[in-house]
């Protein structure tokens, strides 16, 4: 039987949007169907998001799969290498350091699909960490949205309900709300 030789296909997909949007959920979804293909699949998160647990990526909806915490983006690519994967997913990749979007560009030269999510902006509407520049190097792009607490339109603004002048302010579900953007400059 004449096989034909595998062709490596690597690309970069970004899945981005406000707090409470379903970034974690959409990431997830896309590496569990890879994994019930039997692709081998790696998770990473920055090594500061200790909010929920340590080992485990896990949604606002409780959905997990194991995860490993990076501190430096370098250690992706060496954890992609040593584990021979095929699918590598980042979640909040807003936190990671500058290098990111050059690693995720060379698993991709490597034939390895990259799937990252994390926020687009932060509290204050402007575009947070590297997402911009991953937004221009990704083949494909998703725009989740969450719902406005307060009209019920969609949300793509993460209001910070507390007076803090922090970029990154981890966790804490209720000091956030998603908001449109007319009622997250009304500031009601
Ligand atoms: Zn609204």
């Amino acid at each position: 039987m004449f096989l034909e030789p595998q062709v490596k296909k690597g690309w970069i997909e970004v899945i981005c949007g406000s707090m409470f949007s379903g970034k974690t959920e959409e990431l997830i979804r896309r590496l569990r169907r890879a994994a019930i293909a039997n692709q081998r699949v790696v998770i990473c998160k920055p090594a500061l998001d200790t909010r929920y647990d340590i080992s485990n990526i896990v949604s606002h909806d409780s959905s997990m799969l194991q995860s490993v915490p990076i501190a430096h983006s370098s250690e992706i690519l060496e954890l992609a290498a040593t584990s021979g994967a095929e699918v590598v997913g980042v979640d909040e990749v807003q936190f990671f350091d500058e290098q990111l979007p050059l690693v995720c560009e060379q698993l991709a030269l490597q034939g390895i699909r990259v799937i990252l999510a994390g926020l687009d902006m932060d509290y204050l509407g402007k575009p947070f960490g590297t997402m911009p520049y991953l937004l221009s190097v990704a083949e494909y792009i998703t725009k989740l949205h969450a719902i406005c607490m307060v009209c019920g339109n969609l949300a793509s603004h993460s209001y910070r309900k507390e007076a803090s002048e922090e970029q990154v302010l981890l966790g804490a579900k209720d000091l956030y709300e998603p908001r449109c953007r007319i009622c997250y400059h009304q500031h009601v």
